[in-house]
């Protein structure tokens, strides 16, 4: 069985990958000369996919090591782990161009803030899809589950982590795959043995009780509008609440 121990050791080498590709983010964007906008922008155009793709792989890895260990550990065997392919140039360059405009601001550190919690996204991306990847393809049919790191997230998080543990599905694969927002902390896992999966602090029964009140209050299947529904319905229980209503 899959323990909350495991969980933060496979979200700590996601950290460990995510903050060395930042301070290699800093310290490049610092080396720009920001007199020149243009030049600053064209650069992190070329550096922005290298650095992802980088610490991308950095954190596949690490997922796939993490994943062969959990899966000799409670059903032995052996497996070998595919990688996830890193996110794509496209969408990095992407985000440089959105960040870029802050570079002919009056504050061009904003960029640097958006490139740096987009980089997050991008390195862990490596980490989640590599889980969700062999997940699918493993023989030994593994459930999954997104599970928040932290106290509290967001809504949308809840909605997602509130399915618990589940086999990977065309219908639960957006659970694994879909909307991670800049620094969100949830990590998709892996649990082999057949017997009920607990992880300590992680309560899919209660946020999914929430969601279902939510959604009823909704009256809708949309997970957009449900998701709205439970910031107003239950502020306290996420870090994106809506007090006041
Ligand atoms: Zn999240």
């Amino acid at each position: 069985m899959t323990t909350r121990r495991d969980l933060n050791e496979l979200s700590a080498l996601g950290s460990r990958a995510v903050e060395l590709a930042r301070a290699e983010l800093e310290a490049f964007f610092y080396g720009l000369d920001l007199s020149k906008p243009e030049l600053a922008r064209d650069a992190l155009l070329e550096f922005m996919p290298m650095l992802a793709q980088e610490y991308g792989d950095v954190a596949a890895t690490a997922a796939a090591e993490w994943y062969e260990a959990q899966r000799f550990a409670q059903i032995g065997g052996s497996y070998q782990a595919v990688l996830a392919d890193t996110v794509s140039v496209g969408q990095t360059q992407g985000s440089v161009r959105y960040a870029a405009g802050h570079l002919f601001g009056d504050d061009p550190s904003q960029t640097l803030a958006l490139l740096s919690g987009a980089m997050q996204r991008f390195v862990l991306y490596g980490a989640r899809d590599t889980i969700a990847r062999n997940v699918g393809r493993d023989s030994a049919r593994p459930r999954f589950a997104r599970v928040p790191t932290g106290a509290k997230t967001c809504a949308w998080c809840t909605m997602l982590a509130s399915r618990g543990f589940v086999y990977l599905t065309r219908e639960t694969a957006g659970i694994a795959r879909d909307h991670y927002h800049d620094d969100c902390d949830c990590q998709v896992i892996a649990d082999f043995s057949k017997d009920a999966a607990h992880i300590e602090g992680y309560d899919p029964d209660g946020m999914y009780d929430m969601y279902l009140a939510a959604r009823q209050a909704a009256g809708s299947g949309d997970q957009k509008m449900i998701a709205a529904e439970m910031r107003r319905m239950f502020p306290e229980s996420f870090t994106d609440g809506v007090a006041g209503n």
